[in-house]
């Protein structure tokens, strides 16, 4: 918690914003005001001058030009699951962009334009019913904005690659208050920095988006196995990915039953570790193809079945609800997964502070690692896992033993990792060191020119941020 209260601002400033703006102004008087700046992490807890819930590209430029002429700080929301709490900032100006969720297919079905505030479950309502999909991340609830800008690693990863692979075009407001254009024929630079740069550039008002056919109903595979057994298991599930087809995308998340009514009594309480994938292709193939992972002796439960993208989407959704609990997350990429590896993972997961932590081996491979690395800023595709350490926990008392013991754990297994991590799980956003190297050197300068380009002042600056050259 923090204890800053929002600077005041002129009245007669916002007034003159409110004339022009079709969407809604929130001050910290407005009834609709600490509802608004709540965003994911419980433990953020920031209150911004105003809040501008803008409608359309017109209003996001009025919100720019407005914190810019003000030298105000600048936050721009769109999921609000940033678990750094980049989309909300003190005594500054956030662009609330979540009226702007609408979703509209070309004819052809080949492309989805998105508008810059929209969730996935906005893209997957609009996607699916016409069999079509473009990869978001594992859950309905995140934001496309934030997701496809650093990356976005979801269940379609290994036949279509990363969110951000699919990114063909973007309508950008830019820190002068321009509306500019970018496709892979004109701005090509900006489209470049956005597959993976982050919210550097300016605020995405519409994204256009490649479309996949994909079958009405894919298999998810969920065998739950106890966490006892987790060294073998995990040595089995490696050496089965090896060479399982690259339309299997999944990981080993580690976890702990709740007490819940959605489990059987006797499982509660109980740390375990799900092989979770998605097969991209007919259900009846997922099946047959998975059937090896749902059979390392008995698995102590099996979510496993066919059932439509847009409901795989969405189960894991009320496992992660919105402003409750607080967090710190944070990712490697692993250089193999040898049995040193998985018994290094498994050691330091026997010693979680809480039972409402995740934490996941990611497989890479497949589509993800084909696309080419230079038509993208992200920042490394050749690791083969990437380890994230996702700790979650009720009561601001327990906040020092859950960072410690992500940081301790995260540092012990730099031994093992190729020195680069995912962008989008940012720890509190407090080594920004780490930016550079997530991207690498080569990236990390290019992207520098383009910032220099778009956003030479650094406006947009709450973020993984790049400094401009
Ligand atoms: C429960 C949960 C599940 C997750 N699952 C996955 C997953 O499966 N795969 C994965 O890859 N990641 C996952 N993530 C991480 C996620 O990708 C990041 O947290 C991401 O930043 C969320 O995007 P957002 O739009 O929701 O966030 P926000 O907090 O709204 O924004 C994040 C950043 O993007 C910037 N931004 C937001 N909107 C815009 C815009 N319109 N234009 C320009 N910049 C903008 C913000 O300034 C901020 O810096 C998950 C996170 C959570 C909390």
């Amino acid at each position: 918690m923090t204890d800053h209260l929002a600077t005041p601002l002129d009245a007669a400033a916002i007034e003159s914003l409110r004339s022009v703006f079709r969407g809604e102004i929130v001050d910290p008087t407005h009834a609709a005001y600490d509802a608004a700046r709540v965003v994911w992490n419980g433990m953020i807890d920031r209150k911004p001058a105003l809040i501008a819930r803008a409608r359309n590209a017109a209003d996001v430029a009025a919100a720019v030009n407005f914190a810019r002429d003000h030298g105000l700080p600048l936050a721009i929301r769109s999921g609000g699951h940033n678990v750094a709490g980049y989309a909300v900032c003190d005594g500054g100006v956030m662009i609330d962009m979540t009226l702007m969720n609408g979703v509209r297919l070309s004819p052809a079905l080949d492309r989805a334009f998105v508008e810059g505030g929209a969730h996935w479950l906005d893209v997957d309502a609009a996607t699916t019913p016409f069999n079509r999909a473009t990869p978001g991340g594992l859950i309905s609830g995140t934001g496309v904005a934030g997701l496809t800008l650093s990356g976005g690693i979801g269940w379609l990863r290994g036949r279509h690659g990363l969110a951000c692979d699919n990114l063909m075009g973007a309508d950008v407001v830019t820190a002068d208050g321009r509306l500019v254009h970018c496709s892979e024929s004109g701005n090509a630079d900006l489209l470049w920095a956005l597959r993976g740069g982050g919210g550097n550039f300016g605020v995405v008002v519409n994204f256009e988006f490649k479309l996949h056919e994909i079958p009405s109903e894919l298999f998810f595979c969920a065998p739950i196995y106890a966490e006892e057994r987790a060294n073998e298991i995990v040595l089995k599930w490696r050496d089965f990915m090896a060479s399982a087809p690259e339309r299997l995308s999944g990981l080993a998340e580690f976890s702990t039953i709740p007490h819940d009514p959605a489990y059987p009594e006797n499982t509660w309480g109980r740390r375990v570790v799900a092989l979770a994938h998605v097969y991209d292709g007919p259900a009846e193939e997922g099946d047959r193809v998975t059937a090896p992972l749902r059979g390392f002796g008995d698995p102590l439960l099996d979510f496993s079945g066919a059932m439509p993208y847009r409901t795989i989407q969405t189960l894991y959704d009320g496992i992660f609800p919105k402003g409750r609990d607080r967090c710190y997350w944070k990712s490697t990429y692993l250089k193999s997964l040898d049995d040193t590896i998985i018994q290094d993972v498994t050691a330091h997961l026997a010693k979680r502070p809480s039972e409402m932590t995740f934490a996941s081996i990611w497989k890479f491979g497949g589509a993800m690692q084909r696309f080419n690395p230079e038509a993208t800023a992200f920042g490394d595709r050749s690791a083969p896992f990437m380890f994230s350490l996702d700790a979650i926990w009720a009561d601001h008392a327990s906040d020092q033993a859950n960072i410690s013991w992500v940081r301790n754990a995260w540092t012990d297994m730099q031994r093992h990792s190729t020195g680069r991590l995912y962008l989008n799980f940012p720890g509190l956003g407090e080594d920004q060191s780490l930016v550079k190297n997530a991207l690498g050197e080569t990236t990390y300068a290019r992207l520098q020119q383009v910032k220099r380009k778009y956003d030479p002042e650094n406006l947009f600056r709450l973020n993984q941020n790049i400094q401009p050259a």
